[in-house]
């Protein structure tokens, strides 16, 4: 059976595109190296014809499909399991970019180009694609939609939901769904878009999306401002919204610990303010002109200092200097990396509830778990922090995890319900999650998607073991 179903994949994408001897950890091993899986192949298709053929073939031999673009997920849900028996689709060679309608503001690519690619696409005709995060350079347009993902802009322009307008997808049947379209008005019946973008290749294959793109401002500029309290920072955010309106695109904060750990494993890197509890590092896209961008940040950090609300700021003079305001914040992940393993988590809480959670979250982690560090850092400006907690300094940090994880998890998710949150804002569920979700997720809510996977993978062979 083995046989004829890698030759029903070679028949469909050609020998080259299938491989299964030789290192193949780049396709099997997850981007935090947490999850390592063995493929029955990995195959690389050319076209979405291609992709129909590979799903066909695999349904007619009821063997399972992992869909796989940049392999930077955080959730283990983009490689496959230990079983090997399960082909790894890697959608990287469908990286066209089919048409551009600047006066529609639209641009269709395949699934399989990476993010930046796509920004620079629409940077070449003055136009924005304004979704970004660290993983711009590997992750792609597939993997950015199956996860719905977030990064530093969604305060502005929302998540990868609110960028794509329409999708091209290969059904868990084989057959292919056209849904590209350009349109910002379509009632015609159930979403179905929506049901596929942040299904994580759980429903089917996505190979291709229709994309809104944003005229490309004048300038972009950074500020950053030191806080004593996280009540401070969300006082700062309605100041900003209020002062900036839609010119505020960026409002990220850390706390010290998080940039203590950026000091240490990234000494390189300068940064513009002294130690503070808190810092915010705020981006502002302005359709005049950088002057008058730097002119908008220097009143509201005055007003602020004036109202008590930061207690410094440094409002960043060059395009290099927003650049490296940038990469400070970009660094917190890898620096926590770089200190050791730690617990990660992705959740959303109202931005008003946000203080209150941290606070009593923090005091109660401490009492439960001392000397564990939290690593605190995120997206502010939409209710989105990386509530990362890292093992004691000193001690077996494995031991740590594989003694503390469930536990330090039950705390967090408890208390995230506690304040109207979500255990997962940008990430996705993929396998790191799903018993959390089974566990916390209303029983009528889980009751209708287990309703919609059946009614779209009756067979069960798309990404199974992943989110439901
Ligand atoms: P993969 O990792 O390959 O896949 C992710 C999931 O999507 C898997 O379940 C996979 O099966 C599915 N999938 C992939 N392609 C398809 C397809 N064509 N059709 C159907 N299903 C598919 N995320 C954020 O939201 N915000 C951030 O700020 C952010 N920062 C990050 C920073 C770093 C350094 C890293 C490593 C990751 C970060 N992420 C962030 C995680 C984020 O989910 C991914 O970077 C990205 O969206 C995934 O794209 P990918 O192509 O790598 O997908
Ligand atoms: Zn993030």
């Amino acid at each position: 059976m083995t046989v004829a179903l890698l030759g029903g994949l070679r028949a469909a994408v050609g020998a080259a595109h299938v491989l299964t001897e030789g290192d193949l950890s780049a396709y099997e091993l997850d981007w935090r190296q947490r999850y390592r899986g063995r493929a029955l192949a990995v195959v690389r298709p050319g076209s979405t014809l291609e992709v129909a053929q590979v799903v066909r073939t695999c349904a007619a031999h009821g063997a399972a499909i992992v869909a796989q673009g940049g392999n930077t997920g955080l959730v283990g849900g983009s490689v496959p399991d230990a079983s090997g028996t399960q082909v790894l689709l890697n959608l990287a060679r469908m990286n066209r970019i089919r048409a551009t309608d600047a006066a529609n503001l639209t641009m269709t690519v395949e699934a399989g180009c990476v993010l930046q690619a796509v920004q620079e696409a629409a940077a070449a005709h003055g136009l924005l694609y304004p979704l970004s995060l660290a993983a711009e350079g590997s992750c792609t347009v597939g993997g950015n939609l199956a996860t719905n993902a977030g990064g530093t802009q969604v305060l502005r322009f929302g998540n990868a939901r609110e960028l794509c307008l329409g999708l091209e997808v290969v059904t868990a049947l084989g057959e292919v769904w056209h849904g590209l379209s350009g349109l910002r008005k379509d009632n015609t019946g159930y979403d179905l878009r929506d049901l596929f973008i942040g299904s994580e290749g759980t429903l089917g294959i996505i190979t291709a999306a229709t994309l809104k793109l944003h005229p490309q401002p004048v300038a972009v500029t950074t500020a950053m401002a030191s806080l004593a309290t996280l009540a401070d920072a969300v006082a700062l955010l309605q100041l900003a919204q209020a002062r900036l309106g839609a010119g505020l695109t960026g409002f990220e904060v850390m706390q010290r610990h998080a940039l203590a750990l950026v000091r240490k494993h990234f000494a390189q890197l300068a940064q513009p303010l002294p130690e503070a509890e808190w810092t915010v590092l705020l981006e502002q896209s302005d359709s005049e002109s950088e002057a008058h961008a730097r002119d908008g940040f220097e009143a509201l950090l005055e007003t602020a200092l004036e109202r008590g609300v930061i207690s410094d700021a440094a409002v960043a003079s060059s395009q290099a200097q927003s650049a490296a305001m940038w990469q400070l914040r970009e660094s917190i992940p890898l620096a926590q990396s770089a200190e050791g393993l730690n617990i990660k988590h992705d959740i959303a809480l109202p931005i008003s509830a946000i203080p209150a959670f941290v606070a009593s979250t923090d005091a109660a982690l401490q009492q439960a778990f001392p000397g564990a560090r939290l690593v605190n850092f995120g997206h502010l400006g939409d209710g989105n922090l990386h509530y990362n907690v890292q093992a004691p300094a000193a001690g077996d940090a494995a031991a740590f995890l594989r003694d503390c994880e469930p536990a330090v998890n039950a705390l967090v998710f408890d208390a995230v319900a506690a304040h109207g949150g979500s255990i997962s804002a940008e990430h996705g569920i993929g396998a790191l999650k799903r018993e959390a979700l089974a566990a916390r997720k209303s029983p009528v809510a889980l009751q209708m998607m287990r309703a919609i996977k059946l009614a779209l993978d009756p067979q069960g062979l798309m990404n199974p073991g992943r989110v439901l």
